[in-house]
């Protein structure tokens, strides 16, 4: 039988109960009647392509739990896929709610298929960086159709969202010439629509022919990530012209995609100064109408490669906690390398971390239990109940293990020893001999 809608958005305009609304109501702690009008108004997106078996839907929203987002894919350096399938897995494991296959070397649809029936995590692509792959010719030789044509085989593959560089035109190549960043165009998407404009003279596809992109995402249940090709790629390009002309485009575009009931996120900054953060969440939310805010960091500082997972978790904290959405992780990898398995390890763990912290300080319903459950387990000095409430349990115990108490007062550790202060406020207030020698 049919189905009475499309689109998440629309069966949600309906009144629509969908099987993946009500999943997502029961993961949120929230009800479905709470829900139905966020995910119908844009608030909130689904992204779940019906062609995504098994996938575990997942609702991104400011008011709902910080979701995280994991890119993993092959490169013309780093081909191995069996690699790649087990960063996803491991990604899955360690708490990612969706995976971007960024892959741009060899056949990507073996791949990007396999991710479509076998992982539960919301999958993105960007199309753009497919586009020369497939058809395995230079990107002045490919035309408007061909790329639209690559977004519709995505779609039809499965994915759950796609980013779609629609925001930059004619007008940006002047402004990018005249402006003069420090650091141009950084996002690689953005750059590649760029140069396309450039060689060929022509419009972005994506803009032009925005009206036959939202057919086929209405047609696939497939969310548009509005990717912003001008994010700042250092604090000096951070909220300039053309990274907020860009923003006022997104906006619009966000409207148009709500008229025909496609699922809108908007992408955002960059590298960012810490004093601008919350007034770039506010500036996107006033423009882009509560659509949810998808951060690729914000890295609070330039000079630390190597810790770029550190700089983007400070941000994406403040970022989330001031109305994003979602958060993009960023490894120690880069502006270095493809990150490998350790460096998504940690990407993923600083991610959770901010988005947990952002969690906690937005009032999420049941965010701050976690941290009470682990103060009372430090309190009673509980090793394994604080290895079951760490969010990198394997970390703690190595660290613990390593260096652990010499003799038998091991309910301490090795930091104060008899000087624990948590032990000797334990025993001061039961009543008993503190013994510190
Ligand atoms: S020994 Fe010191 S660091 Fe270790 S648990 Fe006790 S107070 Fe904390």
């Amino acid at each position: 039988m049919e189905k009475a809608y499309h689109t998440q958005m629309e069966a949600a305009r309906m009144g629509i109960v969908t099987p993946e609304l009500e999943i997502v109501a029961k993961k949120e702690n929230r009800t479905t009647a709470e829900l139905l009008p966020l995910v119908a108004s844009g608030k909130v997106v689904i992204p779940a392509n019906p062609r995504h078996k098994g996938l575990s839907p997942s609702g991104v929203g400011s008011m709902l739990k910080t979701k995280i987002n994991v890119n993993l894919g092959v490169s013309r350096d780093c081909k191995d896929y069996d690699v790649e399938m087990k960063k996803v897995l491991s990604a899955v494991e360690m708490g990612a709610e969706a995976i971007m296959d960024l892959s741009s070397h060899g056949n990507t649809q073996p791949f990007r298929r396999k991710l479509c029936s076998e992982c539960p995590a919301m999958i993105g692509t960007v199309p753009v960086y497919d586009s020369v792959i497939h058809y395995q010719r230079d990107l002045a030789t490919l035309t408007a159709q061909d790329f639209i044509d690559v977004v519709r085989l995505h779609a039809e593959d499965g994915v759950d969202f796609v980013t779609l560089h629609c925001g930059i035109t004619r007008k940006t190549i002047e402004q990018i010439r005249n402006h003069k960043r420090k650091m141009n165009i950084v996002s690689r998407g953005g750059s590649l629509v760029f140069a396309w404009m450039s060689m060929t003279g022509n419009e972005n596809p994506f803009y032009e022919y925005y009206d036959e992109i939202l057919e086929i995402c209405r047609e696939h249940d497939v969310t548009i990530s509005l990717g912003d090709a001008c994010r700042p790629g250092c604090l000096a390009d951070a909220t300039d012209v053309c990274q907020i002309e860009e923003l006022v485009r997104l906006g619009e575009l966000t409207k148009r995609a709500w008229a025909k009931d496609v699922q809108v996120m908007v992408e955002g900054p960059g590298h960012v100064p810490l004093d601008q953060i919350a007034a770039n969440m506010k500036v996107q939310q006033t423009i882009c109408q509560g659509a949810p805010f998808y951060v690729l960091g914000p890295l609070v500082t330039d000079i630390a490669p190597g810790y770029d997972h550190i700089t983007a978790a400070i941000g994406g904290a403040v970022a989330a906690a001031s109305g994003a959405a979602f958060l993009c992780y960023v490894t120690p990898a880069e502006h270095l390398a493809l990150p490998n398995v350790e460096d998504v390890k940690q990407g993923i763990i600083a991610s959770r971390i901010a988005a947990h912290a952002a969690d906690i300080a937005k009032g999420i319903p049941g965010a701050r239990d976690w941290d009470d459950r682990m103060a009372d387990a430090r309190r009673a000095l509980d090793w394994d109940a604080q290895w079951a409430e760490a969010i990198d349990p394997e970390t703690a115990k190595a660290i613990r293990a390593d260096r652990a108490p010499e003799d038998d007062h091991s309910d301490t550790c090795s930091m104060c020893g008899k000087f624990c202060a948590v032990r000797s406020m334990n025993k001061a207030l039961a009543g008993e001999y503190i013994d510190i020698l």
